[in-house]
Parts: structure tokens; C-alpha cells; sequence
């Protein structure tokens, strides 16, 4: 495995197949991620104002109902006052809608100097004048009021009041239906938000006025609790009905919807706990967390095996490569993959075959003499140094020859060149005939020829030599049209035991040749060093 990552191909692909899986998982995953979570928070955003809409709704539906109660009540007060009846049978009736339980805590009827002539309390006397207040001063000019929540002068506790005119004995008096806040608020509490959020109503000045919990202290105490929600605040000034995302009293962020209740000047909120909401999305998150743990080991093997089936072939191929090469081109690759790299395995090992070829040309040419087809002198004294050591080392024999030309420069000069190098291969091709196998023959420079000779002793070399001077002699060489009588003198040494150098076997030979040339050539000579 650690041998395929030394691979700077498998590194790149692998890493480059890792990195884009991981990519798509990441983009595919983010891009889910992103969706579900706009999409819970679209549908929170709508169901928050779903329900705001809704508490809305109900509570103006309330503050109708509240309005025709109020208005129903002065329709019978005017119809007994007409009648000349006394009100007090009237005023228990009333009481039976306010008092615990009921819509309204208290009915009041004030005549027209705002002195309160009944009411549920047993306390009110005459004594009580409420003309200072806004909604009896309405009613008392004549227009129906709801006025907006104040601290009652009786109870003390947060209340508002719903009045009308009423003609009683020719004066208008006023009627005022109180509804205690806590009625208002139990509307709102009532709403069930399964534990997903909550719903409060502030007032004009954000100040908490109901919520779940919230508890209005008596009179004398706190006043409503102030709304540190900038959030919240910053939201209610853009609209008069809304939904948006911000950090309420706990300081959690909630998604929130508000309207305001024009009529009793206060704000319903409802707010979401984004949080909750957005558990699912957390949820998921995590899930998917596991999944790309799970997806980048499951990839990794993944990408590993399509890799290594990449380039465990190119791998061997280049070891195969590398063989033949170091074998010098001998031998071929057999690897079958199956593949197009088996087509590659064809072309390499046509490639190793036509160098081989061209290698053995070439070594060939480099050893040959062109005119001749002998082995030139650089291969007679590679070829003499190579057996002197096999030589040395089995024990046998060695004999070295030299043939030269008898007035060769005359056989140029009387012929021509031409003529000269017909009899050269003429030569050349006479001494082939006299050697054996295992003897080399070559050209040794102009027009002398060398031979190594697998020779015993002297008579055996003597014996060859001598057979080489009388056919050249007896031979007749057709050259350029004549024929040609040559002759030619040869020289011999055989190698001593543990002869090392080759020059110096050559010297004796060379020796040897020059006292057959001297000996009036046209004779055999060997070397007695
Ligand atoms: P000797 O050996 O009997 O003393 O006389 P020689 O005339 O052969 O003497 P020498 O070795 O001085 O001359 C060799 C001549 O061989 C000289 C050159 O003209 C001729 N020769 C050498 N190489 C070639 C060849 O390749 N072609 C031809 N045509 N002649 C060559
Ligand atoms: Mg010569
Ligand atoms: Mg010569």
C-alpha cells in the first residue's frame, strides 16, 4: 500500500478523486443543510404569525363582544329609566356579568357630573366622582370609548374600561363596562403554543404586561416590567404587524410576530424559540456529520482500489521496463492486463527487439573491416586480449599470426588501386577458406592479415602458416580483369604460459614476419623468443 503512495501518479489521482467526493458531499450537504434550515425557518415564520393572526383575531373579537355587552346594558338601562322603573332591580342583573369568572369586574354608571351612582363595589358612594376620567368624559360628551389600561382608583389593580352615553330622565350619564387586564391576558395564556414558544402583550412604552407567569404586582408595588428586547423594540417600530428574527427578554433568539391592538394601544407578541425550531436541523447536522465520516473511509478504500487498479499495472509494466533494460534489451515483457497498456507492453517489446537488432548491427559493422568482411584490428585486439585470459585460466594454447603482402605497393602501382583491393579480398577470402571455427581471422592494417590460432605447438602453427604461403602462391587472383600472382610472408608466435599481454605476442609475431621478409619473403617464420 505505502509503495503506491510513493507513486507521484496515484498521489494525484487519488488525492484529486478524495478531494472532489468530498467536495460534492460537502456542497451536497451544505446546500441541504441551508434548504431545511430556510425552509423551518419560512414555515416557523409563517406559523408564529399563523397564531398571531389567530390570538389577534380573537381578542378583538373579545373587545367586540365586550363593546355590545356594554352597549346592550345601556339600551335596558335607558328603556327601564324610560319606563320610570328604579335601576337597582336592573343593576343586579349586571352583576351577573362581572365578578369572577365573568367578562367584566365591575359596571359603573356615573350621572352627568360624573358622580358614580352604582356600581358592583359596595363601597361606592356618591362621594366618588370619576369625571376626571377619560372614558366617562367621553361617554358624558356623547361618544362611545375604550380607554386604554390604567391603575383603578378603587382596586388598584390594571384595568381598562369600555363606556357609552345613556339617557337617563333627560341627562346623559355614562356607562363603563371595567375589564380587568388579567381577563385579557387569560386570552392570550390560553393560547397553547406546546411548549414551542410563548405569547405576551406589551404596552405602548414596551413595557410587559402580560405574559404565562407574569404576575402584576398590587397597587403600590412595581409598575409593569420594562422590555429590555431592543430586538424585539427595533422590530415593533417598522411595523404595526410583523414577523422577524431577533433576541427576546431571555435573550434567545426567537423568531417573533407582533400586532399591535390599536383599540387598548398594546402589542401581542408571539414569539418561537429558533433553537427548538431549528433542533432538527442540529439533528441532522450531526447526522450527517457521522454520514460524511462513514462516506470519506468508505471513499478513501474507494479511491484506493481505483487507483492502484490504475497504476498497479503501469507499476509492474515499469519494473518489466527496467528489466529489459538492465538485460540490455534482451528478453520481453509478459504482462497481460487486459488493458490498453497491453498494447503499450507490445509496442515496448517491439521497441527492446528493433534496438537489440540494430545494437547487434551495429556492433558488428564496428568489428568488421568494410573492404574485407574480416574482424578489423580494434577486434583482433579485443578478441587476443579475450583469449589470452581464457588462455590463462583452461591452460590452452594460443598462437598468433602475421601475414603480409610480398610488394603489395608494386601490385598498386603496376595495377591500380582498384586491382589492389580485388586481390586484398582475394586474399581475405583464401585465408577464410584455410581457417578453422574456433580461429579468428582479421585484417590487421593494409594489406596484413592476422590470425588467432587455437594452435598446440609450433609444428601445428607452422603447419597452418605454411598452408597459407603455398595456396596464395599457387593461387592465381583475378583483379580488374588480370590475373594476379601474389605472394605473401607470414610471421607466428604462440603465447606463454601466463602470458598476459597481447602487444607483446603481437611484437614477437611482427618479429617474426619481419625475418620471413627478410629471408627473401615468400616464407614462414617463427618467433624462438
Ligand atoms: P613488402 O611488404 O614486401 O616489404 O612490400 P610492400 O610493398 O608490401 O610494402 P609496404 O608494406 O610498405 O606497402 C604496403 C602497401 O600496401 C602500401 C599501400 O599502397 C598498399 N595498401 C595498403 N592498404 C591498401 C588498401 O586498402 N588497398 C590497396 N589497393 N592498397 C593498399
Ligand atoms: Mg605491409
Ligand atoms: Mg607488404
Amino acid at each position: 500500500m505505502a509503495f503506491l503512495f510513493k507513486s507521484p501518479l496515484f498521489r494525484r489521482q487519488f488525492f484529486a478523486l478524495v478531494a472532489l467526493v468530498a467536495l460534492l458531499i460537502g456542497a451536497l450537504a451544505g446546500a441541504m443543510l441551508v434548504r431545511t434550515r430556510s425552509a423551518i425557518m419560512e414555515r416557523d415564520a409563517f406559523i408564529v404569525a399563523s397564531y398571531r393572526d389567530a390570538v389577534a383575531g380573537s381578542l378583538d373579537h373579545w373587545l367586540d363582544d365586550r363593546i355590545t355587552d356594554v352597549r346592550r346594558a345601556g339600551e335596558e338601562i335607558e328603556r327601564v329609566a324610560a319606563g320610570g322603573a328604579s335601576l337597582s332591580g336592573l343593576w343586579r342583573r349586571f352583576r351577573d356579568l362581572s365578578g369572577p369568572g365573568e367578562p367584566f369586574i365591575d359596571f359603573l354608571l356615573a350621572d352627568e357630573k360624573g358622580d358614580i351612582v352604582s356600581g358592583r363595589a359596595e363601597t361606592i358612594t356618591r362621594a366618588v366622582n370619576v369625571a376626571d376620567r377619560d372614558y366617562v368624559r367621553a361617554a358624558l360628551d356623547g361618544v362611545p370609548f375604550v380607554s386604554s389600561l390604567f391603575q383603578g382608583r378603587l382596586t388598584g389593580s390594571f384595568i381598562f374600561a369600555l363606556s357609552r352615553p345613556v339617557e337617563v330622565g333627560g341627562e346623559r350619564w355614562a356607562l363603563a363596562g371595567i375589564v380587568s387586564l388579567e381577563q385579557l391576558a387569560a386570552i392570550v395564556e390560553s393560547l397553547n403554543l406546546q411548549g414551542l414558544g410563548s405569547a405576551y402583550l406589551l404596552s405602548d412604552e414596551l413595557e410587559l404586561v402580560a405574559a404565562p407567569g407574569f404576575s402584576r404586582e398590587a397597587p403600590g408595588g412595581e409598575g409593569p416590567a420594562p422590555n429590555p428586547a431592543a430586538g424585539l423594540a427595533d422590530a415593533l417600530g417598522t411595523a404595526e404587524r410583523g414577523v422577524g428574527a431577533y433576541r427576546n427578554l431571555d435573550g434567545e433568539l426567537v423568531t417573533g410576530a407582533w400586532a399591535r391592538i390599536e383599540r387598548l394601544g398594546l402589542w401581542l407578541v408571539i414569539e418561537f424559540d429558533r433553537e427548538l425550531a431549528l433542533r432538527p436541523v442540529a439533528d441532522l447536522l450531526s447526522f450527517l456529520r457521522w454520514v460524511a465520516v462513514v462516506a470519506f473511509v468508505a471513499l478513501f478504500f474507494l479511491a484506493y482500489v481505483l487507483a492502484a487498479r490504475l497504476i498497479q499495472p503501469i507499476e509492474r509494466l515499469l519494473a518489466a521496463v527496467k528489466q529489459v533494460r538492465d538485460a540490455e534489451y534482451r528478453g520481453s515483457i509478459a504482462i497481460k492486463t487486459g488493458t490498453e497498456l497491453d498494447e503499450l507492453v507490445l509496442s515496448i517489446n517491439d521497441m527492446a527487439r528493433a534496438v537489440r537488432d540494430r545494437e547487434e548491427r551495429l556492433r558488428e559493422s564496428a568489428a568488421t573491416d568494410s573492404l574485407t568482411g574480416l574482424y578489423n584490428h580494434g577486434k583482433i585486439v579485443e578478441y587476443l586480449d579475450l583469449e589470452l585470459k581464457r588462455a590463462r585460466r583452461d591452460g590452452l594454447p594460443v598462437c598468433f599470426v602475421m601475414a603480409d603482402i610480398d610488394h603489395f605497393k608494386a601490385v598498386n602501382d603496376r595495377y591500380g588501386h582498384q586491382a589492389g583491393d580485388d586481390a586484398l579480398r582475394g586474399v581475405a577470402e583464401l585465408m577464410r577458406s584455410l581457417v578453422r571455427d574456433a580461429d579468428l581471422l582479421g585484417r590487421y592494417g593494409g594489406e596484413e592479415f592476422a590470425v588467432i590460432l587455437g594452435a598446440r605447438d609450433r609444428a601445428e602453427a607452422a603447419g597452418f602458416c605454411e598452408r597459407v604461403r603455398a595456396a596464395v602462391e599457387a593461387k592465381d587472383f583475378a583483379c580488374s580483369g588480370t590475373n594476379l600472382r601474389l605472394t605473401i610472408s607470414l610471421g607466428y608466435a604462440l603465447a606463454r604460459p601466463g602470458e598476459r599481454s597481447g602487444q607483446e605476442l603481437v611484437a614477437r609475431a611482427d618479429r617474426a614476419l619481419y625475418a620471413a621478409k627478410a629471408a627473401g619473403r615468400n616464407a614462414v617464420r617463427g618467433s624462438d623468443e
